[in-house]
């Protein structure tokens, strides 16, 4: 293979658009790192397009001589791509840079190099790909906007659904929260939004527009009032469940209420002691049984003689648990069981509860019926928060809705030399 073929290779240039027209390694100054120039013409015959919208357009001028873009490093040198770039007239953008193929527009990065960075800071954070790539923290911010851009544009993800999420996200302290829609059906993030009321909400459905509202057949959301009023008004059609990460959230809520009760009277009663193993029983009776050790069970058990009502309340989360994940005609019969034993219970947080479900039960039902369970709303929920915390917090919405957006609505780029797509 000849030096220039290897080289092109090495860069992994499009052969049918550009030419390789020469090289040079610029040595670094002052402890800097060398820099590998290459000079790029483009192919003869290929005609110019519309840097906006890639439509062919007539040659303009030279526009401002030569321009460079950095490319993927080349062994311990980096590396800088230049090229002329003219300029077109597009019919619709008047007088714009023409497109060249190694790079989005407006950037002063090639595409690969982007997208390697791109994906350091999905799998890492920002921060850290900046430092990587010696580049800075803005820099890598506007290269998430661009290709996060690029990416949502080539896709529609409101195309096709059948059955959404929606759900509210904190990204900041002080009831800072955005509204975030998934896809049953994929488990992808589909669209976000910063704030968490009526307006945000109608923001979705206009997005997704009157007909295609018209085909969702589930919608599952917690009990939020300006959430399932926007629904009734936007999709009447769709069925609305409850998400059961949110039922049994509530339950864990009411038995924390009764643990926190119990806690107070015995500190009244005089029994410090006691109080004082009961308040370390908190993390334990929260947990779901099956992740607890033998020991802990075991403590779980000696509770049903030393606080009556505290283990009747952690009864009662469990047994909705088991209920949630029962087949249908069971289900049924088990919630009204269960009904009718919190109704009973003498723990008012319960008797509250029990009315809410009541409220809910269609909604409910439907979970059970349609087998929607908490899986999709869990494992983003969790992954939101990893994202939040990989970036210590954020404090501009939008730039936390791109990296939601870049790893879990699948647009994620591909490494540079991946060759699957
Ligand atoms: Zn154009």
């Amino acid at each position: 293979m000849r030096d220039k073929s290897v080289l092109r290779k090495l860069l992994g240039l499009c052969v049918s658009t550009v030419v390789v027209v020469g090289r040079e390694l610029v040595e670094g100054r002052g402890g800097g790192r060398d820099r590998l120039d290459i000079w790029l013409r483009a192919k003869v015959g290929v005609r110019g397009r519309c840097g906006k919208c890639g439509t062919v357009s007539p040659w303009f001028d030279k526009g401002g001589g030569e321009r460079r873009w950095r490319h993927i490093d080349m062994g311990m040198a980096t590396c800088e791509l230049v090229a002329e770039a003219p300029r077109v007239s597009c019919r619709e953008h008047g007088v714009t840079v023409a497109e060249v193929s190694f790079a989005r527009h407006d950037s002063a990065f090639t595409r690969a190099f982007e997208d390697l960075v791109v994906f350091d800071a999905i799998v890492s954070n920002k921060l850290a790909a900046a430092r990587r790539h010696g580049i800075s923290w803005r820099a890598v911010d506007h290269m998430c906007i661009r290709v996060a851009t690029e990416a949502l544009g080539r896709i529609d993800l409101l195309e096709g659904l059948v059955a959404i999420a929606i759900d509210e996200v904190k990204y900041k302290k002080g009831h800072k929260y955005l509204t975030v829609v998934c896809d049953h059906l994929t488990g992808r993030v589909i669209w976000a939004m910063k704030g968490r009321n009526k307006e945000t909400v109608r923001a979705f459905f206009d997005a997704l527009g009157e007909e295609r509202a018209g085909q969702l057949q589930f919608v599952t959301c917690d009990g939020a009032e300006w959430i399932r009023s926007v629904i009734a008004e936007r999709a009447p059609e769709a069925i609305v469940c409850l998400d059961t990460f949110h039922l049994i959230g509530w339950a864990t809520a009411a038995l924390d209420e009764v643990r926190r009760e119990e806690w107070n009277t015995l500190r009244r009663n005089g029994g410090a002691h006691a109080a004082k193993e009961f308040k370390g029983l908190r993390w334990m009776l929260l947990r779901n049984w099956e992740n607890l050790s033998s020991k802990q069970k075991g403590t779980i058990r000696d509770l049903e003689r030393a606080n009556k009502r505290a283990f009747r309340a952690w009864q009662l989360k469990e047994e909705l648990r088991d209920v949630m994940s029962m087949p249908f005609m069971a289900a049924r019969r088990g919630l009204d069981s269960w009904l009718a034993y919190a109704s009973r219970s003498k723990l008012t947080p319960f008797v509250k509860l029990a009315r809410t479900i009541r409220h809910y039960r269609d909604s409910i039902e439907a979970t059970i019926e349609w087998k929607l369970t908490n899986g999709i709303s869990e494992s983003n929920n969790a992954a939101i928060g990893r994202i939040r915390s990989a970036a210590r917090g954020f404090h501009d919405p939008e730039s936390f809705i791109t990296m939601i957006m870049l790893n879990r609505a699948g647009i994620a780029p591909q490494l540079p030399w991946s060759t699957t797509s």
